[in-house]
């Protein structure tokens, strides 16, 4: 595979324009800290240039049949399949993560397009019954209008596409800040949908400094609703912002998801999917397993096999085709687990497996387990975005209750049991926002996903991630 990778322009109006400053910033590959290439930087004439193609936009779009709108975002997921293999190399040179991975990530980009543009054309009122034999009593959806959205680094392309697809099939335009660690693959996805033929000002693509355009762009009356994904500090700020100026938000924010191994579970079983979940994307996942509370009768059993599952996976270059896992995706990360691991090990954690950076060019980080972790060190109490597993024991189901629910976070949490009336409970009295048992099976497009507490509010996925991107409007009407 070559190493090439393109410059990325902001997506305005249909057309790919250089910013009006000229600005850009670098691209760093995070397998090798090289500078790969230049994300073009916007300012203040950019995002008003983007706010009026938004505002053009939307009003050809939100008027444009569902079935014409399906139709493009169709041909815009055809497209994404077509390219999925050029599109995945580039996102692999600017985020790390395994070309399998990158891969998967750019064909479930298809699916949800495809999912949104046939959800889009059952975007149903209603007619509720009168009390008096002349009136007609209408509940319309209608598209909230031009929507902001800001989008991370860790899925580059998904995060974005889910708050794209769902506002395009609302009838809504969009203008999407991307990461700017790793812009081009979700210009690629940009250039799907100008060659699928969606019409100019619906879809548009800013960069720059996150804090100058979120607080433009949310300030702004042309936007109506805003729609983040990133860290719980962040999210916490832009929701007050969005929230002096009235804007409907969705929040996907961060979390720490306990994972509960009972001691009816199956070991092995919840070995191999804990250990591929954990460490799938180097661990920068929001609903990556990091809590793993495991019964005391099966403790030592799950560690051994943990561990060397841990120990097996290959951490190298993400074009490599015999890597399991990438490198971290910036110095960030890198030096904040070693921080979390050095403040484990301060308090009497155990380092089990891993731990330490590898190599001095390259944001790579060994698989870590880590043992003996009281409650009050820091990763188990801070989301630890990386390829950290805190495993410790519990005896009863209250106390493994009593600790999943004990942080302020509530995105994600899984379960490992053969008991129904086990998994009942769990279902009913973790404080969740997804829950997954035996398997682990979220963010699928027609599913919800989404967080509870600190992990932020509303939905993305399923019909619940379009019912986000519509308002209610109700008509009564006598004859
Ligand atoms: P960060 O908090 O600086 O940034 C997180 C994301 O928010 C980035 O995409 C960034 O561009 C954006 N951002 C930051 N300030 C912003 C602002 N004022 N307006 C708009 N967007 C803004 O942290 P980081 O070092 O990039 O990532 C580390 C933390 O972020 C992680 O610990 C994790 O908690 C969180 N994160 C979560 C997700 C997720 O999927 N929920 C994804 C990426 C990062």
């Amino acid at each position: 595979m070559n190493n090439q990778y393109p410059n990325t322009n902001l997506f305005i109006d249909g057309a790919w324009r250089i910013p009006d400053s000229g600005d850009s910033l670098e691209v760093l590959n995070p397998a090798t800290e090289e500078v790969i290439g230049q994300v073009a930087k916007a300012g203040q004439a950019d995002m008003d240039a983007t706010l009026i193609a938004a505002q053009k936009g939307f009003e050809t779009w939100s008027k444009t049949p569902a079935l014409n709108r399906s139709r493009l975002m169709r041909k815009a997921a055809d497209l994404i399949r077509e390219r999925a293999h050029e599109i995945a190399r580039i996102m692999v040179l600017e985020q790390g993560k395994p070309f399998f991975e990158a891969s998967i990530e750019t064909l479930l980009a298809a699916d949800i397009f495809e999912w949104y543009a046939e959800e889009g054309r059952r975007a149903y009122g209603r007619v509720i019954p009168a009390r008096s034999a002349n009136v007609r009593q209408l509940s319309l959806r209608e598209p909230v209008g031009v929507v902001a959205a800001f989008t991370p680094w860790n899925f580059p392309i998904n995060q974005a596409v889910r708050k794209i697809a769902g506002a395009m099939a609302a009838g809504c335009s969009i203008i999407v800040k991307g990461p700017e660690e790793t812009p081009a693959s979700l210009a690629a996805i940009f250039t799907a949908l100008n060659d699928a033929g969606v019409t100019s000002g619906v879809v548009n693509l800013l960069f720059g400094v996150p804090a100058e355009i979120s607080s433009y762009l949310i300030a702004h009356p042309i936007v109506r609703k805003i729609s983040f994904t990133g860290s719980t500090q962040v999210g916490k700020h832009l929701a007050s912002l969005a929230g002096s100026h009235m804007k409907r938000i969705t929040m996907e924010l961060g979390g720490h998801a306990p994972a509960l191994v009972f001691a009816d579970a199956d070991i092995q079983s919840a070995v191999s999917i804990l250990a591929q979940n954990k460490f799938r994307n180097a661990g920068q996942v929001c609903v990556s397993p990091t809590r793993f509370l495991v019964q005391s009768d099966v403790y030592d059993t799950f560690l051994d096999q943990f561990v060397s599952a841990t120990q097996q996976i290959t951490v190298g270059n993400g074009l490599d085709p015999a890597t399991k896992m990438g490198p971290l995706a910036n110095d960030r990360r890198v030096s904040t687990m070693q921080q979390l691991i050095l403040d484990s090990q301060e308090h009497g954690g155990k380092v089990a497996a891993g731990g330490d950076r590898i190599g001095q060019r390259g944001y790579f980080f060994t698989p870590t387990v880590v043992t003996d972790v009281p409650k009050h060190a820091r990763v188990m109490n801070e989301e630890p975005f990386g390829p950290i597993a805190v495993v410790s024991r519990f005896d009863g189901i209250d106390e493994a209750i009593r600790e999943a629910n004990r942080l302020p976070y509530g995105l994600a949490a899984y379960a490992y049991t053969s008991s129904d009336r086990t998994a009942a409970r769990l279902s009913s009295e973790i404080e969740t926002g997804m829950l997954s048992i035996n398997h682990h099976g979220l963010a699928l497009p027609e599913t919800p996903f989404g967080g509870v507490k600190d992990s932020g509010y509303g939905s993305e996925g399923g019909v619940e991630g379009l019912e986000a991107y519509l308002s209610t409007k109700f008509v009564t009407h006598a004859a």
